[in-house]
C-alpha cells in the first residue's frame, strides 16, 4: 500500500471538519504566499491518450530525463481495470525490469527523483499515493513539516519521509473538504510554500492529469488524441514538437483531446500552442565510451556553428553591442560562473568596461548597487539554474537590462530575460559541462570584439575548429598526463588573469569527475599560503596564454618546481616559452585569434576525463551531482 490513510475518525464529516479547523487555524499566514525562492529538480513525465501507450512513453521519457541526474524512479499507470504503481532505486533499467511483464494502460505519470527530503529508497520514490491522489513532484515543499504535523494530528498517516507525499495528502484532504478539485488546487496553492511541478491523477477521474506549476519547469505536449506532460521539452521531442509552457501559478487539466489552462487566480486562460524549433536532444553517445568524451569531440563543431551563426563572412559580429554600458554585472553558478570570469577579463581588456562577476546564489542576498539601465548578463547551460533565474528577477525588478546566455531554448531564463543569446552547443548530457562552457566563453569572446574581426583574423578564425580537432585527437598525450596525476590526492592549477579563470574551471572539472582534491590559484597568490602544500611530486598544472604576463607566471612556476612539484604547462605557442622549468608541456597552436585561453580549457577537460577514467569513476554522472538540480 502506498500513501496516507485515515484512522481515528469513525465519522468522515467530523474528520473533514477537524481538518479544516486545524489547517485554517494553525498554518501561518506567511506560508500562504507564493515563495520567492526557486528550487526545481529532476524530471516528471505524464501521458494520456486513446491508445494504451502510457508505459512505453513513460519509460522512454524517463530515459530522456536521465541526464538531469536522479537516484530513483517510478511510474503509475492506469487504464481499463489497470492501476499499477512501481518504483525502483537506481537506474531506469531497474524499473524497466520490474514492469516488463505488465501491460500498458492509456494514462500514467512517471518521475526521476533526486532526493531532497528522505533517503533515496523505494518508499521515498515517487509516485506517492495518498487516498484518492497519485502524485509526482519536482521541487521542494518548504513548509511541508508544518502541514504534515497538522495532517498527522488529524489522523493521516504517511509512509515516506518526503515533502512530496505531504503534497499528495494535502490535495486529497482539500478535495474532500471542497468536493471540487479546482477549488482544492486553489487552496493548495495558497497553503504551500515552495517550488513545485506536480502532476497527479485523481481516483475516479482517470480521464485526465492535473498539473500545477510554481517555480519548477513544466511543459505540456500535444499529439493526435494524446497529450504529454514533462518537466523538459526534450523528454517528449521524439513524440511531438507542439507544446505549451506553464507559467508560475498556472495549473491545467490535461486530457487526451487537449487541455484546460487556468491562471494564477483560477480564471480560464486561452493558450497558444507553440512549435519547438530547436535541436533534438542527442541522447546517443555513439562509439564514445562516455557522453563527456563525445561532448568534448563535439567542440570543434560547436565553435563552427557559433561562428556561422554570429559572425558574417566580412567579420562582423552579430551579437549585442555592449559599448554603451558603464558597468556590467555577470551572474552565474559553477562552470558558467567561470565562463563569466573569462568574460570579465575580455570585456575589461577589449571594451574597457568594468565587470563584476557574481555567484548567483550570493547575489540574491547581498546589497545591490545596480542602477536603472545597467546590464546584467545571466549565464546558464540549462537555462533553469534556479539561483541564476532568481538573480535575473531581482535585476529586472531593479530596472536593469537583462541578457541571457543559455543553451536550452525556451528554458526559464531564456524566457525571463530581455534578450537571449543561444550558445548552440546542442544537448549536453554529461553532468560535468564541457562543450556548453566552451560555447559560453566563445560567445563572450565574440561580444568583446570591438567593431569587427579583421578580414585575415576572420579567415584565421574559421580554421580554429580544425586546429581544435587535431588537439583533441591526441588522446595519447592526455592519457600520459593522467598517468602522472591519477594517484595523487591533491592537484594545483595556477595562472594569471584570464588564465586563472581557465584554471578555476580546469580544477573544478578534475574535482567533479575524478574526486581528486584540487585547487586553482592566481599564480601570484601561491606564495601567500598555498605553496606550503607543495611537496615532492605534487602535480601543478599551469596555464600561460598571455605573453604580457608570461614571465611573471614562469617565476611562480619556478617557485613550485624548486619545491618538488611536477609541473604540466599548458601554453600558447605564441608565448614562446624557453627553459626547463616544467616537466610536461601541451601547446595551444598559435592560430587562435584571441581564443588561446578559452581553447586551453580543452586539454584540461581531457586531462580530467582521462584521470577519472583511470580512477574508474562514474564520469557522466558523478556522485551526488545532477545536471539540472538547483537547490539553494
Ligand atoms: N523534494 C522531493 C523529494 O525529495 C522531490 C525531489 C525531486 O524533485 O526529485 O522527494
Amino acid at each position: 500500500m502506498f500513501g496516507g490513510c485515515y484512522s481515528g475518525f469513525a465519522d468522515r464529516k467530523l474528520y473533514i471538519k477537524n481538518k479544516i479547523e486545524i489547517i485554517t487555524k494553525y498554518i501561518p499566514r506567511k506560508y500562504q504566499q507564493i515563495p520567492k525562492e526557486e528550487n526545481f529538480l529532476c524530471g516528471i513525465i505524464g501521458y494520456i491518450g486513446k491508445e494504451k501507450r502510457a508505459l512505453p512513453v513513460l519509460l522512454s521519457g524517463l530515459k530522456k530525463l536521465e541526464y538531469r541526474g536522479y537516484d530513483s524512479a517510478g511510474i503509475a499507470v492506469f487504464g481499463e481495470d489497470k492501476d499499477f504503481l512501481v518504483k525502483s532505486v537506481g537506474q531506469i533499467v531497474n524499473l524497466e525490469k520490474k514492469v516488463e511483464h505488465l501491460d500498458s494502460g492509456n494514462l500514467g505519470i512517471g518521475h526521476t527523483r533526486w532526493a531532497t527530503h528522505g533517503v533515496p529508497d523505494e518508499k521515498n520514490s515517487h509516485p506517492h499515493r495518498s487516498g484518492s491522489i497519485t502524485l509526482v513532484h519536482n521541487g521542494i515543499l518548504e513548509n511541508y513539516m508544518e502541514l504534515k504535523q497538522k495532517l498527522i494530528a488529524d489522523g493521516v498517516s504517511f509512509e515516506s519521509d518526503t515533502d512530496s507525499e505531504v503534497g499528495a495528502a494535502l490535495l486529497d484532504y482539500l478535495y474532500y473538504k471542497t468536493g471540487d478539485m479546482m477549488k482544492a488546487i486553489m487552496e493548495f496553492k495558497k497553503m504551500v510554500k515552495g517550488s513545485y511541478a506536480i502532476a497527479f491523477i485523481l481516483k475516479g477521474l482517470e480521464d485526465r492529469i492535473f498539473v500545477i506549476k510554481n517555480l519548477s519547469p513544466l511543459v505540456i505536449g500535444f499529439g493526435i488524441d494524446e497529450c504529454y506532460v514533462a518537466s523538459d521539452i526534450h523528454a517528449i521531442l521524439d513524440k511531438t514538437k507542439k507544446y505549451v509552457t506553464l507559467e508560475d501559478g498556472e495549473f491545467a487539466i490535461v486530457k487526451s483531446e487537449g487541455i484546460e489552462l487556468y491562471d494564477y487566480d483560477g480564471e480560464h486562460r486561452e493558450h497558444e500552442i507553440k512549435e519547438y524549433d530547436g535541436a533534438f536532444a542527442d541522447s546517443d553517445k555513439g562509439e564514445f565510451e562516455h557522453f563527456m568524451l563525445k561532448e568534448i569531440y563535439d567542440e570543434p563543431e560547436v565553435i563552427k556553428t557559433i561562428l556561422m551563426k554570429y559572425v558574417t563572412d566580412q567579420g562582423y559580429v552579430n551579437l549585442p553591442d555592449l559599448s554603451n554600458y558603464k558597468n556590467i554585472t555577470i551572474v552565474a553558478c559553477g562552470s558558467a560562473w567561470h565562463a563569466g570570469l573569462v568574460g570579465k577579463y575580455l570585456f575589461e581588456k577589449n571594451l574597457h568596461i568594468p565587470v563584476t562577476v557574481e555567484l548567483a546564489s550570493e547575489f540574491k542576498y547581498k546589497s545591490s548597487f545596480l542602477n536603472e539601465g545597467d546590464l546584467v548578463i545571466a549565464i546558464s547551460q540549462s537555462g533553469e539554474t534556479a539561483d541564476t533565474l532568481a538573480a535575473i528577477k531581482i535585476a529586472s525588478s531593479l530596472g536593469a537590462h537583462t541578457l541571457g546566455i543559455v543553451n536550452v531554448k525556451e528554458s526559464s531564463i531564456a524566457r525571463e530575460v530581455d534578450e537571449v543569446i543561444y550558445t548552440l552547443a546542442g544537448s549536453e548530457i554529461a553532468v560535468a559541462t564541457t562543450k556548453a562552457y566552451l560555447a559560453q566563453s566563445t560567445i563572450l569572446f565574440l561580444m568583446s570584439v570591438k567593431d569587427k574581426l579583421e578580414k585575415d583574423e576572420y579567415k584565421q578564425m574559421v580554421k580554429v575548429p580544425l586546429v581544435i580537432e587535431k588537439m583533441i585527437n591526441e588522446r595519447a598525450v592526455y592519457k600520459e598526463l593522467a598517468d602522472v596525476i591519477y594517484e595523487h590526492d591533491d592537484v594545483f592549477f595556477i595562472g594569471r588573469l584570464i588564465d586563472y579563470a581557465i584554471c578555476l574551471e580546469g580544477s573544478l572539472k578534475l574535482k567533479e569527475i575524478s574526486y581528486i582534491h584540487s585547487e586553482a590559484y592566481a599564480a601570484g597568490e601561491l606564495k601567500h599560503g598555498t605553496i606550503s602544500l607543495i611537496r615532492e611530486g605534487t602535480p601543478v598544472i599551469s596555464v600561460i596564454t598571455d605573453e604580457k604576463i608570461r614571465d611573471k607566471t614562469i617565476s611562480n612556476i619556478k617557485e613550485v618546481k624548486s619545491r618538488g612539484a611536477f609541473v604540466i604547462l599548458i601554453v600558447s605557442e605564441r608565448c614562446n616559452v624557453i627553459g626547463d622549468f616544467y616537466d610536461k608541456k601541451v601547446i595551444i597552436p598559435k592560430e587562435m585569434v584571441g581564443l588561446e585561453a578559452i581553447i586551453s580549457s580543452i586539454p584540461l577537460q581531457l586531462i580530467a576525463y582521462e584521470v577519472a577514467r583511470l580512477r574508474n569513476c562514474s564520469i557522466d554522472k558523478p556522485r551526488n551531482l545532477a545536471k539540472s538540480v538547483t537547490v539553494e
